[in-house]
C-alpha cells in the first residue's frame, strides 16, 4: 500500500521521532502550525477516524495516553490541542489516522460566520 505514514512507521521514510512503542509513533510535523506540532499515529494502517471500530479502537485510547505523557516532555504543561482531520470536509490530506498535538502558544479557533 502506498501510504506515507505506513512508510514512516516502518522506518522507510525518515521522520523526527519524539516517541515510539510497538503500537504508536509520534513525530514532528514537517509543516508546523504552532511552536510544538507533533503527529501521533497508530503503526497499524487505519484510514481515518471514520474507520475506528470496536476491533481497532484500543490504539486510540493508547494514543491519548501517549499524548498525556508527551505533554510534559514537550513543555506543554500549560495545555495543548489535539486535532483530527477526517475525510474530505475535515480536510484530511494523509489517509492514515493521525492526531495533531499542537501547543506552545494560545491556540486560535477557526472562524465561522454561520450559514
Ligand atoms: P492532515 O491534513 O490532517 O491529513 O495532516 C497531514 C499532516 O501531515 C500535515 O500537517 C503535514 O504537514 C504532515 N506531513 C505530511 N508528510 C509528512 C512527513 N513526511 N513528515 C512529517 N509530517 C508530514
Ligand atoms: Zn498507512
Amino acid at each position: 500500500m502506498d501510504c506515507i505514514f505506513c512508510k514512516i512507521a516502518a522506518g522507510e521514510i525518515p521522520s523526527t521521532k519524539v516517541y515510539e512503542d510497538d503500537a504508536v509513533l509520534a513525530f514532528k510535523d514537517l509543516d508546523p502550525q504552532a511552536p510544538v506540532h507533533v503527529l501521533i499515529i497508530p503503526k497499524e494502517h487505519i484510514a481515518s477516524a471514520a474507520d475506528i471500530t470496536p476491533e481497532n479502537s484500543a490504539v486510540v485510547a493508547h494514543i491519548f495516553e501517549v499524548a498525556a505523557k508527551l505533554a510534559g516532555e514537550l513543555g506543554l504543561e500549560n495545555g495543548f490541542r489535539i486535532v483530527n482531520n477526517c475525510g474530505e470536509d475535515g480536510m484530511q490530506s494523509v489517509r492514515h489516522l493521525h492526531f495533531h498535538m499542537l501547543g506552545g502558544k494560545k491556540m486560535g479557533w477557526p472562524p465561522y460566520a454561520g450559514e
